[in-house]
């Protein structure tokens, strides 16, 4: 059996351990005789299965008690709309700042509910860094401020977080989830697709201050998309994704055993280090974010040559590096290095990368 390193953007690299434990416990999990694909999301055993993620998710993440963690589906392009149905529910106006594709979809979702302001954007420069937030035109009745912690397209991550002025910051963390610590208590909500960082597609984590999960929501929202109706039933309103919230479990499990977010985030600088030092001394690959934004877990780069792009995805491939083609808004390549993908799978990359460049450079 051979694995590939994947470096696909999502669905994405899981950690070998979870999956072989998964595979352990397939046929029959822990001598219930069934797979956790199989049983009601009412029993007991799958109850200690979505309380223990819950619980080792409180643990790993820090999240304080007057937070709720809800387990919902409809990915993240659900959480767009979801998002200001709940909560543009003051003043009717939310403050987005646009720092790609994932953030401009949320904000012109949102247009549909409210007044959506875009307050910064670095599209003026292909979304290639994350703008100054300092002293940003936040409105004085803006519901909350919205932005996308992790650019998976574009590669840009914030670092620090933006000046709300007061106001309640809201954030898609689905490409940099549980990559590093962060103080919940800076958020009025964060929320992630799992199927980047954490585990199999379908399911959103979302975590969010309690006094913010009230009936008072958009008129015709379904009942299915108030966050009080899954937080009311701890996320068993329906049946959730089960299979989903299970590997997660794994993954957080094996998150702590590994030491938890502190030693993830080294994990993940020392990764992303041996690959920007790369770019940065390359004659042929160049990374395309402003040095100060990188993103520790989506590196985009090219050639400046369509054809060398294109030959160096194909021979990467052969090679058994999966998946590092660029999205076509940035062309070129995209190595998305992940919580589950290996130091060794960058540093192997590395090789192959100045194997190729010293094959092909004029
Ligand atoms: C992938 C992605 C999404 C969209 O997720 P879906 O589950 O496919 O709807 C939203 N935000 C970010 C940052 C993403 O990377």
């Amino acid at each position: 059996m051979a694995r590939v390193y994947n470096f696909s953007a999502g669905p994405a690299v899981l950690p070998e351990e979870v999956l072989r434990e998964a595979q352990e416990d397939l046929m029959d999990y822990k001598g219930c005789g069934m797979s956790v694909m199989e049983m009601s999301h009412r029993s007991r055993m799958f109850d200690d299965i979505i309380k223990s993620a819950e619980k080792d998710f409180r643990e790993l993440v820090g999240v304080p008690d007057n937070y709720r963690v809800l387990f919902l589906q409809g990915g993240g392009c659900m959480q767009f709309a979801q998002v200001p149905m709940n909560l543009m529910n003051k003043h009717h106006k939310a403050d987005y700042i646009i720092t790609g594709n994932w953030a401009k979809r949320a904000w012109n979702e949102a247009k549909i509910y409210g007044d959506a302001v875009a307050v910064a954007s670095s599209e003026d420069k292909n979304f290639t860094y994350i703008p100054d937030c300092s002293d940003l035109p936040i409105d004085d009745d803006a519901d909350y401020v919205y932005i996308c912690e992790n650019n998976t397209i574009y590669g840009t991550e914030y670092f620090q977080l933006p000046n709300t002025k007061g106001k309640l910051l809201v954030a898609d963390v689905s490409s940099c989830f549980l990559s590093r610590p962060i103080d919940v208590t800076r958020y009025g909500m964060f929320w992630g697709g799992v199927q980047k960082n954490v585990g199999p597609a379908g399911l959103v984590i979302a975590v969010i201050r309690d006094d913010l999960i009230t009936d008072d929501v958009y008129p015709g929202t379904p009942t299915m998309l108030k966050y009080k109706t899954q937080a009311d039933k701890n996320s068993l309103y329906n049946t959730p994704n089960c299979w989903s919230i299970y590997i997660c479990g794994l993954v957080f499990k094996w998150l702590k055993k590994i030491g938890g977010l502190e030693e993830m985030n080294k994990r993940n600088e020392k990764k992303a280090k041996v690959l920007y030092d790369y770019l940065d001394q390359s004659k042929m690959f160049k990374g395309t974010v402003r040095k100060q934004d990188r993103s520790l877990m989506n590196v985009p780069f090219v050639t400046g040559d369509k054809d060398l792009d294109a030959k160096f995805v194909a021979e990467s491939a052969a090679a058994g590096f999966e998946n590092l083609k660029g999205h076509r808004t940035v062309g070129g390549m995209r190595a998305s290095i992940y919580n589950a993908m290996p130091y060794e799978g960058v540093a192997k990359l590395v090789d192959f990368m100045e194997d190729f460049e010293k094959k092909n450079l004029k």
